[in-house]
């Protein structure tokens, strides 16, 4: 095998990781933030615009109906006001007014003298009248403009009684549409209202009169009429196209974007940061299996070359010293194959160039055989072990090698990782339908948080107890991998300080199907 190259490995720590973390994090947070607090921002002044913006017209519609009112009335009143001009009685007058009264419920007359109790308002700078009925007869109230006789003084007011629901009903179109916009006299006239609906409610809170749909209440503004309006309010709402609603409706999407983006970036630095640690972590566990297969590599040559220097020069004094020293050759010899199958074997399953056999396996005869090549390994470290076969077990479906060889790493790590009490179990069984292998010792055990991590490629538990050992890291996740391969599993059952128990389940062999052995290329994780 070749020797690494001396290569010094600089890594990132912990800290640096953290540092790339928050360099980009507090970057994306502060822009996040900033983009949160612009967006509201913007939607909270469009919405304070919006709201300033209903509140004038909903005062200005008070003076809308005001005008519209005395529109109407100036409309209907030129018969009367030439009857008045000319001298005529009040009858006169009367009837002329009755002549133009189709938009009104009644015609009206007020002598001058009679005038108190009405009130008077200027609108666009011309007089209104207006009022309820003094003698109570009327419900509904009185508009009306001042009439002059022959020599300019003023005679009455004439006008009509009419009906301010109806009259609301009737032209809001029209004080919203053109009395409000057009009419440059009010603050220089309204430049649009088509985002706006307008409601008109009576004292009882009912709606009386609505121009177009309201869509977004947040906004919406209210005021009360005046004039021979008063018991009346408006209230002007943005519609659904309102650029408020529209900004509102942006708003949302905008922040759910923007909590997306957070998200997804903080997701995407946590997962790659992760996945560089891990690769990190990787690296530096492939360079301490080199630097273990190497010394596990040189220490039983080492202690061969030894043993055969010794033979060759005669330097033992008894026939039991130097069968001593044969027995250490064939023992080191024997953990320096394993060693060196499992290095191989773990690469070609890597590779999935491993093909597997599969066939009818007796695994009692695994059992057997393992033992035997093992007995001389157990003897001599003074184990105690017994070996558990059922008299019946149905064949298992199987690559007998790759078998064994699992079976033998199980019973390598049973040796290893036992102290004082040499004591192993070795069996195979029936178990949910599935053949199984198992090896049990009485060592050092594995702690629960580290019982999935063993079966990882270059894993070794951190304890000062498994330093004493010498291992790759690889037996187990090659053990992993080859009984995946095998549709099967493997199950750790351990305690620390009383010992560990490894179980291989295995399909059984499916002799109905009579299917001629399998083969199967071996693959990762399969
Ligand atoms: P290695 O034995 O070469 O280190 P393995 O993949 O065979 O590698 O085992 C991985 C780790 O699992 C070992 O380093 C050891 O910490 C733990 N382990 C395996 N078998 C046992 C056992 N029977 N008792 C206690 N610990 C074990």
């Amino acid at each position: 095998m070749a020797l690494l190259p001396r290569t010094r490995l600089r890594f990132l720590g912990r800290g640096g990781l953290l540092l790339v973390g928050l360099a980009v994090a507090v970057p994306a947070l502060i822009l996040v933030l900033l983009g949160i607090g612009l967006t509201l921002r913007v939607a909270r002044e469009v919405r304070s615009e919006s709201a300033r913006y209903n509140a004038y017209v909903a005062d200005n519609v008070t003076e809308a109906f005001e005008h519209e009112l005395l529109d109407q009335v100036r409309d209907a009143i030129s018969p009367a006001e030439e009857v008045a001009r000319a001298g005529g009685t009040a009858d006169d007058i009367r009837r002329a007014l009755a002549s133009r009264a189709q938009r009104f419920e009644a015609p009206h007359f007020v002598p001058v003298d009679d005038l108190t109790g009405y009130s008077l308002v200027t609108v666009d700078l011309q007089l209104l009248v207006y009022g309820g009925d003094p003698t109570g007869a009327r419900e509904h109230p009185f508009a009306a403009v001042l009439l002059r006789g022959p020599t300019g003084e003023i005679v009455g007011a004439g006008g009509w009684w009419f009906n301010p629901r109806s009259f609301i009903a009737e032209h809001l179109s029209n004080v919203v549409q053109s009395q409000l916009v057009s009419n440059p006299r009010l603050y220089g006239g309204i430049s649009g209202t088509r985002n706006l609906a307008v409601q008109v409610f009576d004292a009882n809170g009912n709606e009386v009169a609505r121009m177009r749909e309201p869509g977004h209440t947040v906004t919406s503004r209210t005021a009360p009429l005046s004039g021979p309006f008063e018991t009346f309010r408006v209230r002007v709402t943005p519609t659904r196209d309102a650029p408020v609603v529209i900004t509102d409706r942006i708003m949302l999407v905008e922040l759910a974007f923007i909590v997306l983006l957070a998200a997804a970036l903080l997701a995407a630095t946590v997962v790659g940061l992760r996945h560089v640690r891990r690769q990190i972590q990787l690296v530096q566990t492939q360079a301490s299996f080199m630097a273990n297969v190497t010394h596990e590599l040189k220490t039983p040559i080492a202690v061969i070359r030894l043993a055969v220097e010794t033979l060759e020069m005669g330097r033992f004094r008894t026939e039991e010293e130097r069968d001593k020293y044969l027995r250490t050759i064939t023992k080191e010899a024997t953990r320096l194959s394993q060693l060196v199958d499992n290095v191989l074997d773990f690469s070609r399953m890597e590779s999935g160039a491993r093909t597997l056999r599969f066939a009818a396996v007796d695994l009692r005869d695994v059992v057997e055989s393992s033992m035997e090549s093992f007995r001389l390994r157990l003897e001599d470290e003074g184990f105690r072990w017994q070996v558990q076969l059922p008299d019946d077990l149905p064949p298992a479906r199987a690559d007998a090698t790759a078998i064994q060889h699992c079976l033998l790493n199980l019973l390598d790590n049973a040796v290893k990782y036992s102290r004082q009490r040499k004591e192993l179990r070795v069996g195979a069984g029936l178990r949910d339908g599935m053949v199984t292998l198992w090896v049990a010792d009485r060592g050092i055990g594995i702690d629960s948080a580290n019982q999935k991590r063993i079966f990882e490629k270059f894993i070794r538990v951190e304890t000062g107890l498994v330093h004493d050992v010498k291992g790759a890291g690889l037996g187990l996740s090659l053990v992993d991998q080859i009984i995946r391969a095998h549709h099967g599993r493997v199950e750790v059952e351990s305690q620390p300080g009383e010992g560990s128990m490894f179980t291989l389940l295995l399909p059984p062999w499916d002799a109905a199907s009579g299917s001629p052995p399998a083969e199967a290329r071996s693959a990762q994780g399969s």
